[in-house]
């Protein structure tokens, strides 16, 4: 699987061309799910450009309620029937807005109860890594925010090092999948090895189609989620074709 967060870029014209640009290369490669998460005022316009295609619509963030009184906010039910993924608990939110475990926790159940599938972000900062905390760090983060559901159907895991968001100072392969076998067998502690095995756990930051087979060479390792690389047309149409190259 690959997901392109485009974060807050492209307006809605914007928006329209990229898709127009990367939707046929995108749609012929049936054996990697692409999913593409533009901004919510871009969604419809987007759904409309990716019916009859194999591409798969996610936002970028969700609130907890179904409905009430949170100005500016946005809720499951709204994005239920508009997409099928959103993305929760990106290092961004958890930095700029201040969104705790037990936030990511209840939004995680609300996009579960709504049908939406979450792409799960956990990782640790610079600091943490260079204190030898990242296990530490990602089992807190996996531990709160997985608190009380008793089944993650549909949830997808990724492992992001905030220190290699948009840095462009990649982690290695190996770091990834030492990082990303570690939650597997967390969710086997969690969940049993069935699930385990089953839930797609992607690598995100500063993938590119430079190096994106680094990383999804490793079988732990089932996809990326991708941030500046996925507003390039040719850089995102890159990613997705080697990645499967390397799984076929
Ligand atoms: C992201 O936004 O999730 C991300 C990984 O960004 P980038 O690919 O730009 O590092």
């Amino acid at each position: 699987m690959i997901a392109g967060n485009w974060k807050m870029n492209t307006t809605v014209s914007e928006a329209i061309d990229l898709v127009k640009a990367i939707r046929a290369d995108l749609d012929k490669v049936r054996t990697v799910e692409t999913v593409l998460c533009p901004p919510f005022v871009s969604l419809t316009a987007v759904r409309e450009l990716l019916k009859s295609t194999s591409l798969k619509l996610g936002a970028q963030n969700v609130h907890f309620a179904e409905k009430g009184a949170y100005t500016g906010e946005i809720s499951p039910l709204m994005l239920a029937g508009l997409c099928d993924y959103v993305i929760i608990g990106h290092s961004e939110r958890r930095q700029y807005f201040a969104e705790s475990g037990d936030l990511i926790n209840k939004k995680v159940k609300a996009a579960l109860k709504a049908n939406l599938k979450p792409i799960l972000c956990v990782g640790e900062r610079l600091e943490e890594n260079e204190a030898g905390q990242t296990e530490v760090v990602v089992s807190e983060q996996l531990t709160s925010v997985l608190e009380g559901i008793p089944s993650p159907d549909g949830l997808v895991l990724a492992y992001e090092p905030v220190w290699a968001i948009g840095t462009g100072k990649a982690a290695t392969g190996e770091q990834a999948n030492r990082t990303i076998a570690f939650i597997r067998h967390n969710l086997a502690r969690l969940y049993g090895d069935k699930i385990a095995g089953e839930t797609r756990i992607l690598y995100g930051g500063s993938v590119s189609s430079a190096n994106i087979t680094e990383f999804v060479k490793f079988t732990d390792i089932d996809g990326g989620l991708v941030g500046g690389a996925s507003l390039k047309a040719a850089d995102f149409i890159g990613i997705v074709t080697q990645t499967a190259k390397t799984k076929a």
